[in-house]
């Protein structure tokens, strides 16, 4: 049984940080489907296919463990996991907005000039991206940035933490790559810096909700597709 035919190989020009570049394969792999969920990820074929030692595969297992991407089963090995269900899915954007909207208020009322730059930029860059051949994995590289720089902007790193442990993005990325994400997310995003620059915490809290209620919204629509 062969599970990693689409896999692209390293190249042999690229030798460097091995279990970083086998991560950074397999995450895309898994992302895209071509590694589709609940599929066995044999180690030892692996390493062979990448053409390196078995320590960079482990590693690269491991960090794909602690992503949620694939899990370890006793005596079998690894499989990548299943894509989150409704209930999931539900769960996380609830934390998502017990976190979020609060934390734009704090961004708000706290920002420092430099992390306004640093929103309004990013802004910039997501409208860029919008139309392009690329837009969907630009777009989503746009949205982890966004949503970012909005936690730093409020100075707390402590729920910055408790956000990325979700790996929300990738989640969402995994669950939404055939889809499309619509321009309405820029704009979205340009909303609550605009109340972030301002300095209006209840509007930052008021645009953050709805971005991520009209995100859940966006997500359900797939799912259900
Ligand atoms: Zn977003």
């Amino acid at each position: 049984m062969t599970t990693i035919d689409g896999l692209p190989g390293l190249g042999s020009s690229t030798r460097v940080m091995l279990a970083d570049e086998v991560y950074a394969v397999m995450q895309q792999a898994i992302l895209d489907g071509t590694l589709p969920p609940n599929t066995r990820v044999n180690a030892g074929e692996l390493a062979r296919q990448f053409d390196v030692s078995p320590t960079p595969v482990r590693e690269a297992l491991a960090r794909l463990e602690s992503d949620g991407l694939v899990e370890k089963h006793a005596l079998k090995g690894y499989r990548t996991s299943d894509l989150l269900n409704r209930e999931q899915l539900r769960e996380m954007f609830e934390l998502r907005l017990l976190l979020e909207p609060g934390t734009a208020a704090h961004a708000a009322a706290r920002r420092t000039q430099e992390q306004l730059d640093a929103l309004v930029t990013e802004i910039d860059l997501g409208r860029q991206a919008v139309g392009t051949d690329d837009a969907y994995a630009l777009l989503s590289q746009h949205d982890v940035r966004l949503h970012d720089l909005v936690f730093r902007a409020a100075g707390n790193a402590t729920a910055l933490t408790a956000y990325n442990r979700t790996h929300c993005h990738l989640h969402t990325y995994r669950l939404a790559y055939t889809g499309t994400y619509v321009p309405d997310t820029v704009e979205e995003h340009a909303q609550i810096v605009t109340a972030i620059a301002a300095g209006d915490a209840a509007a930052a809290e008021s645009a953050m909700r709805s971005h991520i209620e009209n995100s859940a919204t966006r997500l359900l629509v797939t799912l259900d597709s």
